[in-house]
């Protein structure tokens, strides 16, 4: 079931011309671009390699681990947001699946050694300033006993009730996953 925010419309700025706005030559040929409509869409083509600009959003990946009805969140060391705070995830390297990613990223930002369960949700990220986002959460288990110990791109790490949590939420995907978490701990209690 698709969920957006008001306000938010993804076409905003496809609707003119899927332009990032910087790419002005071909990366292949070095030709200037044109705008063509390809795919029911404005977007940036070469006119002598035939090369077309597909603007995609980035994958990301992250986990959900609970303990005692309280959840594992990281507090942002980096820009974009920094001192707000997510559920721990990152962006998807090239070679490794979503699973492996999000248990990566768990395991560099919180310490905690863990093992993916089954997914949480699947989340479109339009507010972070870099790129449009999918961000992928799953479920997680802790499969050694660990004290969270923040790392990377975190300089915070706890485990909060949702009805107290830390301070800010970074991105609104992280919003929409932990009321997603507060309807799943409601019916499992
Ligand atoms: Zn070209």
């Amino acid at each position: 079931m698709p969920r957006r925010f008001k306000g938010e419309r993804m076409h905003d700025t496809m609707a003119k011309t899927n332009n990032p706005g910087d790419l002005k030559y071909c990366p292949y040929c070095r030709t200037e671009l044109i705008i063509r409509e390809e795919g029911l869409l404005h977007r940036l083509a070469c006119p002598d390699c035939g090369w077309i600009y597909y603007r995609n959003p980035v994958a990301a990946a992250g986990g959900v681990v609970v303990r005692d009805n309280r959840v594992c969140l990281v507090r942002r060391a980096i820009e974009p947001r920094r001192g707000d705070w997510t559920l721990p995830a990152g962006f998807v390297e090239y070679d490794e699946t979503p699973a492996e990613c999000a248990e990566r990223e768990l395991e560099e930002e919180t310490g905690l050694k863990v093992a993916v369960t089954g997914l949480h949700g699947v989340y479109a990220g339009f507010d972070d300033p870099r790129q449009r986002v999918v961000l992928v959460l799953y479920r997680m288990r802790e499969i050694a006993v660990r004290e969270p110990v923040a790392g990377d791109d975190a300089d915070e790490v706890g485990f909060y009730t949702l009805d107290q949590l830390p301070g800010r939420l970074a991105f609104r995907a992280h919003v929409m996953a932990l009321d997603d978490l507060a309807k799943q701990l409601t019916s499992d209690a």
